[in-house]
């Protein structure tokens, strides 16, 4: 029986959301102070998120702009997981960043969308990695490569890291609508046709670029089935040194909490009973179909040899004609479309002709 990638996550010790099955990994874009840290943690904690994001090294497009603490604040994230007992995540890009975040014991790494798109830098992460049990979540890359994202996931699993998971923050578009990336949804979907295993996390915030589509996008991740969100939280968002415009206050938070529609624990487990006991009917009903079939197809060759005898034609059209209507005034009854009645019927009867040719 295959796992679920939610089980996956909570077996590498990430808790859900108190009474749901959606993980959620908050936090600033950046640590920016001590201060600044222990407060948001704090607040999150009181919310019921047990790990905290933060970005220590920050990869900016334009050089000048906030480039993050560095190793400075790596004893404050420290220190949210000794005293709050939170798990903590960070960015890395190069082997150094991986060695320090190591070494500090974080729990959770991520590679930016940057950074995959790069396939050096990946496989140098890749090796600077081996052999830690550390989660890596990859971000897809900012171009709309499925094989790139899949790419980096695969330079990770072959450097023998078992934790592996993604995270969707959307594409750059040439285009920017309301939203500062594209989700580009199709391609998460076709993503978890590939890797299956593979947990999907999702981020709103770098998709949306913007505080109030951040509810919407959450939900649509969760709708399609993602396992978990990563969302940029600030105490002061418009002071924030980076990513200001998307970052939530903790009120803004609370609320986005609030109207969030995740799968429930209770309800998931009652419905994967039921799904459970509906397949085994679909099953059931399909064998019955296909025993019909056969059914149907030995009662064809019945009326060959009839046909052979009297030498008729295979083609009787008189008779597919009678057949059809029949077909399509009972599926019409049983309120079956009649494209899918039709299809069928000719199916079934270009067998039956086929069977009837051979003789
Ligand atoms: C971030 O998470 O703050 C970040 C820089 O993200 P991305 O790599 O998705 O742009
Ligand atoms: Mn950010």
């Amino acid at each position: 029986m295959s796992i679920s990638t939610y089980n996956t996550l909570v077996a590498w010790g990430l808790k859900p959301l108190p009474g749901t099955e959606l993980i959620c990994i908050s936090g600033p874009c950046a640590a920016e102070s001590e201060e600044q840290v222990m407060s948001i943690a704090t607040s999150l904690k009181a919310q019921g998120i047990s790990a905290l994001r933060a970005g220590v090294w920050k990869p900016r497009t334009r050089p000048g702009s906030f480039e993050g603490m560095g190793a400075t604040a790596l004893p404050w994230l420290q220190r949210v997981r000794r005293e709050l007992g939170m798990k903590v995540a960070t960015e890395i890009a190069t082997p150094a960043h991986a060695e320090a975040a190591l070494e500090t014991g974080l729990d959770i790494l991520w590679i930016g969308a940057r950074t995959t798109a790069n396939p050096f830098a990946v496989q140098e992460l890749a090796e600077a990695l081996k052999g830690s049990c550390v989660p890596i979540f990859v971000k897809n890359p900012v171009n709309p490569d499925l094989n790139l994202w899949l790419g980096a996931i695969e330079r990770m699993q072959r450097a023998g890291l078992t934790k592996v998971a993604a995270i969707l923050r959307g594409f750059s578009t040439q285009h920017p609508g309301e939203l500062r990336n594209d989700p580009a949804w199709s391609l998460a979907v076709d993503f978890r046709q590939k890797m299956p295993q593979i947990p999907l996390l999702c981020d709103p915030s770098h998709i949306a670029g913007r505080r109030d589509k951040i509810l919407l996008l959450s939900q649509q991740a969760i709708d399609l089935d993602c396992d978990g969100l990563m969302v940029e939280v600030h105490p002061t968002p418009d002071a924030a040194l980076s990513d200001a415009r998307q970052q939530l206050s903790p009120t803004d938070f609370a609320s986005l909490l609030a109207h969030l529609h995740p799968k429930e624990h209770e309800k998931a487990i009652e419905n994967n009973l039921k799904l459970k006991a509906l397949r085994t009917q679909i099953d059931e009903l399909d064998h019955e179909l296909l025993c019909t079939i056969a059914k149907r197809m030995e009662t064809v060759q019945q009326i060959s040899l009839l046909k052979q005898q009297d030498n008729m034609t295979a083609l009787q059209s008189q008779r597919w004609n009678t057949i059809l209507t029949q077909m399509r005034q009972e599926g019409s009854q049983l309120g079956l479309p009649p494209t899918l009645v039709e299809e069928i019927a000719r199916l079934l009867h270009q067998q039956a002709l086929e069977i009837q040719m051979r003789g």
